[in-house]
């Protein structure tokens, strides 16, 4: 046989039992949960970000990096809701290389699994416990979601899984929000079929089960650029990418059609400088068209303590050892911007208008006073974060 069982994990469920969660925690992932939910549905207006490592490759780093965090979601909590990423499965594009916590809870070690599974676990345990976050991870493995079912508010399917069947299966059966991203060709049929199929139930084999689905309500976009014919990466993140996506979900029945920008991958071409300008280019964006306004939820960035990356085992503490990463400073600084950019946003929310010309020439309803606005359009209730000028 061409592959040897080494050793019988845990089950979920078995996990579970060893590590099981408090009230206390319960409570904060199902209040996070709530919270960003609500985000994605528009019933609050606030920009989400999930931000974090490219990897999860060491407990007290990225403790550390999400304790940085707290104070500043604080700060920001009325304009930025922020999902930590704490990312323990890497997909590679040869398969070569750090896989991830799972397989290494040690970067200069063998993989062990077994160690892992556990590893993964206390990891989010921990984040949950000491900094009332509740965090994001990417599905890599879909047999191994049980793992985590009860800690995560946000999965992603990476670039590299998207268009496979059993993610969309198991997509479709999660109860937090899962973002598909657009696949490494670019192709975003790819991630709209991904959304449609999970967004609707299905009956399938799980674990050894037949399971029944009931669909999840809150898939949406990742866009993250893409690589071309020859191997060079190109960006989808620009005016009319955004407008193409909009098209897109208009010509699709989906529900709570939503975007999250990824600003770091073939976006930024692995610059994590460029994602400061990138989160400023899709906020303009959203600014001139109602469209992309509506469906953009907020943005992924690959932060870290330290700026770029090095090689595993290279011994600089809080700096990445996958893709090059945005380092704490210029990341806060980011944050900042972004909550004071949707602040900018609210106060001038007041001339935001609708085109309604024609309903307020048929009724005859005449300019607000002092009004320097042309004639034609008609203020109505106006939506706190976004504005049109
Ligand atoms: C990531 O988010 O670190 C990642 C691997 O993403 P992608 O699937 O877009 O390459
Ligand atoms: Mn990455």
């Amino acid at each position: 046989m061409g592959m040897i069982y080494e050793r019988q994990l845990a089950i979920p469920a078995e996990l579970k039992e060893m590590y099981p969660l408090t009230a206390k925690m319960n409570e904060t992932i199902q209040d996070r949960r709530a919270e960003l939910v609500s985000i994605f549905e528009g019933r609050k207006d606030k920009l989400i970000l999930i931000i974090g490592p490219c990897s999860a490759d060491n407990e007290d780093s990225v403790m550390d990096y999400i304790g940085r965090l707290v104070p500043i979601q604080e700060e920001v909590k009325d304009k930025i809701f922020i999902v930590p990423r704490i990312y323990t499965n890497k997909p590679r594009t040869t398969a070569e290389g750090y896989k991830g916590m799972l397989h290494q809870p040690d970067p200069t070690e063998k993989p062990n699994l077994f160690k892992g599974i556990e590893a993964t676990r206390h990891l989010h345990m921990r984040a949950v416990m000491e900094t009332g976050f509740a965090c994001a991870d990417e599905m890599l493995y879909t047999e191994n979601y049980g793992y985590l079912d009860d800690l995560l508010i946000y999965v992603a399917v990476g670039a590299r899984s998207v268009e496979d069947q059993q993610h969309r299966l198991t997509s479709s059966g999660i109860s937090v929000p899962v973002g598909m991203k657009n696949p490494t060709s670019g192709d975003y049929r790819v991630m709209m079929n991904a959304i449609s199929a999970a967004q609707n139930g299905h009956t399938f084999i799980y674990r050894g089960w037949q399971v029944h689905s009931e669909g999840n309500r809150h898939t949406h976009a990742i866009l993250r650029g893409y690589t071309d014919q020859h191997g060079s990466m190109k960006p989808n993140y620009h005016y009319e990418d955004l407008v193409r996506l909009c098209d897109c979900y208009d010509e699709m029945e989906l529900l709570n059609p939503a975007l999250i920008v990824d600003t770091n991958h073939c976006n930024s071409n692995k610059n994590p400088f460029e994602q400061r300008r990138i989160v400023k280019e899709v906020l303009h964006s959203a600014r001139h068209d109602e469209r992309i306004a509506r469906i953009l939820k907020g943005f992924m960035i690959e932060s870290y303590i330290e700026d770029g990356a090095q090689a595993p085992g290279g011994g600089c503490y809080g700096k990445s050892i996958t893709d090059p990463c945005l380092g704490w400073e210029a990341s806060k600084k980011l944050i900042y911007e972004i909550a004071d950019h949707n602040k900018e946003l609210d106060r001038c929310s007041c001339i935001r208008y609708h085109y309604r010309c024609k309903e307020r020439i048929t009724r005859n309803i005449p300019n607000k006073p002092g009004s320097s606005f042309a004639p034609g359009f008609i203020f109505l209730d106006p939506l706190p974060g976004f504005c049109f000028i």
